[in-house]
């Protein structure tokens, strides 16, 4: 029974030290088996015996208890060291959001003109006929309302197609002098390549006692704004017609991918078009019941300003919702 001892020495886990208590010290096991032969042993020998078949379980039972204690140690400093925590381990950063290209370029637009004071107004976007067209000297029987194809709801409203809208409440809502922008979501059912159904406009108005606002005024803010957001460009006014606006220009910056070389994004002639605007006609202030002032407006695409100005090269990306897109944004 000696060679026990050697045997829970050597145990090298728990589960082996399991493994020999079960077969030493079990109902079954070798010492349950020894105690039972001693009906064998004759009576006058009974107690030696037996003193040493008990002496022999202490010795078992105290090497037993000895390595279990010494092999639980180790397990749990195993245990330990596995799950130390290292605070010197790398972590990942939880991802953050950041806002989309085209709000962080309409953000640039609003603060350049809040700080030239003007006021920054919204309006609804399902609106009404009047406010969307009439008013903007665009009747019914005028071509121009061909020229934008309209989301037409049954009831005659319709999701406003410019920004111009804003303008027009403004206007009944409040007295001259007026400097106000009106930024936001608008729709045409338009779509391919360079058009999405919806996009974003910033539309600018000035209005105050005629002869006070000159066509003067307007340019020089409208370079100084694309100066402001394209750097060192040149900046170029061509004739143009809107129905809301007499006279009407558009308005090119040089093309900022080839400085007016000629590439394939200005389509060779080294001029991009960035904005349209003109003096108010007389007719938007007839329809508003404004009399004796003069005034200039001017509007842009959100969303061709953000592709100008970080070179995105199709206006569908900035949809997608592409995390890769994005990420560049933050
Ligand atoms: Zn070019």
């Amino acid at each position: 029974m000696e060679h026990w001892i050697d045997k829970i020495d050597a145990a090298d886990s728990l589960e082996t030290l399991e493994s020999i208590r079960i077969a030493l010290f079990g109902k079954k096991g070798e010492l349950a088996k020894a105690f039972a032969e001693m009906k064998n042993v004759p009576p006058e020998e009974k107690p030696k015996v037996a003193k040493e078949l008990n002496l022999l379980k202490q010795k078992l039972m105290e090497s037993f208890e000895k390595k279990k204690a010494e092999l639980e140690k180790e397990a749990l400093e195993e245990k330990l060291r596995s799950e130390a925590i290292d605070v010197s381990l790398y972590s990942p950063r939880p991802q953050s959001g950041a806002l989309h290209p085209v709000m962080q370029t309409m953000d640039r637009i609003i603060d350049y003109f809040s700080s030239l004071n003007f006021a920054v107004e919204g309006g609804p976007l399902v609106e009404d006929e009047f406010h969307n067209f009439e008013a903007l000297n665009l009747p019914d029987y005028h071509p121009a309302r061909d020229m934008q194809d309209t989301f037409y709801f049954k009831d005659g409203m319709l999701l406003r197609t410019h920004t111009s809208p804003v303008q027009i409440r403004t206007m009944m809502r409040e007295k001259p002098p007026i400097r106000m922008i009106s930024p936001g979501a608008v729709f045409r059912r338009d779509f391919d390549l360079t058009h999405t159904p919806q996009f974003h406009q910033v539309e600018g108005l000035v209005v105050d006692e005629e002869g006070k606002v000159s066509f003067a005024n307007l340019k020089w803010i409208l370079e100084d704004f694309l100066h402001t957001m394209f750097g060192d460009v040149d900046v170029r006014f061509r004739p143009s017609f809107f129905p809301f606006t007499e006279p009407s220009a558009e308005v090119d910056i040089s093309c900022i991918f080839c400085e007016g070389k000629g590439c394939r994004v200005c389509s060779q002639t080294g001029w991009l078009e960035v904005l349209g605007c003109g003096m108010v006609d007389p007719n938007v202030f007839k329809a508003v019941g404004y009399e004796n002032v003069s005034g200039y407006a001017f509007g842009l695409g959100v969303e061709r300003f953000a592709m100008l100005m970080h070179q995105i090269p199709d206006l569908r990306s900035l949809f997608e919702g592409d995390l890769r897109l994005l990420e560049q944004f933050q």
